[in-house]
C-alpha cells in the first residue's frame, strides 16, 4: 500500500515519540520544516500544484481552491487536481471548474505534477488518501508542501508543513498561513466563501468543540468580505435531489441497527441500495450522523458496499476514539471524534467484523 513505507521499528518508534507528547504541532523531527520558512519565498512564482484527500467534501475542496486563490494573487501559476471525482454541491465554488478530476484526467494531470515546484497537500495525512495519485505524488521532483489537522500525519514525506489536530478544519489553517504570511488583505469573496463552506462543514455548523473563538473571529474576518453565508449553506445542505431523501429514509428505516448496550448504531448500506435510488458521490456525506441523535448513543458507524470496496464511517462523542477504532480495525484513521476507513472482505463479513471490534471495546463505550 504505502510508498516508500519507513520500516516498522522506525514508524513504531515515531509513534511512540507522539505517544509521549514531545511533537508540537510545527515541530516534527524526520525533515518537514515549520510552514513559516515558506513564507519569505512566496513572493517568487513558482509552479504549483494544490491537492486534496480522494472524494473531498467541502474542507478539502474549500480549502484548496481558497489557497489557490491566495497563490494565484500572489502571482504563482496554480493548479488544483483533485484525486477523485467530487459532489455536485462543491460546484458553486470559484474555480471548482478548473480543478482536474486524476482519475478521469490522469495525462493532463500526470504532466503538471511532474513539473511542479511545490505541491501543497490539504486535508489529508498520508499520501495513500489520494488514491490512485499516492504513487505519483510521492515520485514528483516537486517539495510537498503539508497544511492538515488529521491525527498522525506521515511527516517523512513532506519538506514544510503544518499539522494541528486542534483546528476546527484545514480552511482555518489555510486562512491562518494567509495571515501569518502576511497577505490578509489579499483576502476577497470568492477565497472567504471557500473557506467558510470548509470551516462550516468540519464542524458541524459551528457546533462541535473545535468552533473555538478563533474560529468565530475568523469567521468575522471572512463576514467582512460580504458573502451571503445562508446562500453557502444552502448550496451544501439544501441542494439534494429527491432521491437522496427517499434513500435516507429507507435507510434509517430498514439498515440501521441499535445496540443500546454498547451505546453504538450502525447503518450498512448494501450495493443494491445504491443502485436502486441512483446514489452518487456526495449523497452519504453526513448519513452516519442521524443515529449520534439518539438519546445515549456514543458510537455511530456507516458501512457501505461501494463495489469498488467496502467504505466504513465513524462518528463519536465524549471520549469514544474512532480514530484510534478506524487505524485499529479498518485500516483508516481521522480524528478523536470523526474517522473512516476501508475493508477488503464482504459487506456481511465486514459488519460482523465491526460487532467483535464494538464488543472488545464495551468498556469504553460504556
Ligand atoms: P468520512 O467518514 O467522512 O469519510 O471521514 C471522516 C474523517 O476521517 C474525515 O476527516 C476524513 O478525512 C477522515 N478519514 C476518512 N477515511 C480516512 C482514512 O482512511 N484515513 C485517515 N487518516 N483519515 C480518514
Ligand atoms: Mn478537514
Amino acid at each position: 500500500m504505502g510508498v516508500n513505507k519507513a520500516t516498522p521499528w522506525v514508524s513504531e518508534l515515531k509513534h511512540t515519540i507522539w505517544e509521549l507528547g514531545f511533537i508540537s504541532a510545527t515541530l516534527h523531527p524526520f525533515s518537514m520544516k515549520p510552514i513559516q520558512e515558506i513564507y519569505p519565498l512566496l513572493l517568487a512564482p513558482r509552479k504549483v500544484v494544490v491537492t486534496m484527500h480522494q472524494k473531498p467534501d467541502a474542507d478539502a475542496m474549500g480549502s484548496s481552491l481558497g489557497l489557490a486563490h491566495f497563490l494565484t494573487k500572489l502571482g504563482h501559476s496554480v493548479t488544483v487536481i483533485s484525486p477523485t471525482n467530487w459532489a455536485d454541491w462543491l460546484k458553486w465554488m470559484k474555480g471548482a471548474d478548473q480543478v482536474i478530476d486524476f482519475e478521469l484526467n490522469g495525462a493532463k494531470a500526470l504532466p503538471i505534477l511532474n513539473e511542479a515546484d511545490w505541491i501543497f497537500c490539504l486535508d489529508f495525512n498520508s499520501l495513500f488518501r489520494t488514491r490512485h495519485m499516492e504513487g505519483p505524488l510521492a515520485k514528483a521532483n516537486a517539495q510537498r508542501v503539508l497544511i492538515d489537522h488529521h491525527q498522525q500525519p506521515a511527516v517523512e514525506y513532506f519538506a514544510y508543513g503544518i499539522s494541528n489536530t486542534n483546528k476546527s478544519s484545514t480552511c482555518e489553517m489555510v486562512f491562518d498561513f494567509i495571515v501569518g504570511s502576511g497577505h490578509v488583505q489579499l483576502m476577497d469573496v470568492p477565497m472567504a466563501e471557500c473557506l467558510y463552506a470548509g470551516v462550516m462543514a468540519d464542524t458541524g455548523s459551528f457546533r462541535f468543540p473545535s468552533a473555538s473563538a478563533d474560529v468565530h473571529r475568523m469567521v468575522a474576518v471572512l463576514k467582512d468580505q460580504g458573502f451571503d453565508h445562508t446562500k453557502i449553506h444552502e448550496e451544501l445542505y439544501d441542494n439534494y435531489l429527491e432521491n437522496r431523501l427517499r434513500f435516507i429514509g429507507h435507510v434509517l428505516q430498514n439498515r440501521m441497527e441499535v445496540y443500546y448496550e454498547f451505546n453504538t448504531a450502525l447503518i450498512a448500506i448494501p450495493w443494491k441500495d445504491l443502485v436502486k435510488f441512483q446514489i452518487k458521490t456526495g449523497d452519504t456525506e453526513g448519513l452516519v450522523n442521524y443515529p449520534l441523535s439518539i438519546q445515549g448513543i456514543k458510537l455511530a458507524a456507516l458501512i457501505i458496499d461501494r463495489d469498488e470496496e467496502i467504505k466504513c464511517s465513524f462518528r463519536s462523542k465524549g471520549s469514544v476514539d474512532v480514530n484510534s477504532f478506524a487505524r485499529n480495525y479498518f485500516e483508516g484513521g481521522g480524528h478523536f471524534n470523526a474517522a473512516g476507513g476501508r475493508s477488503s472482505d464482504s459487506l456481511d463479513q465486514t459488519v460482523q467484523r465491526f460487532l467483535k471490534a464494538m464488543k472488545e471495546n464495551a468498556l469504553q463505550l460504556q
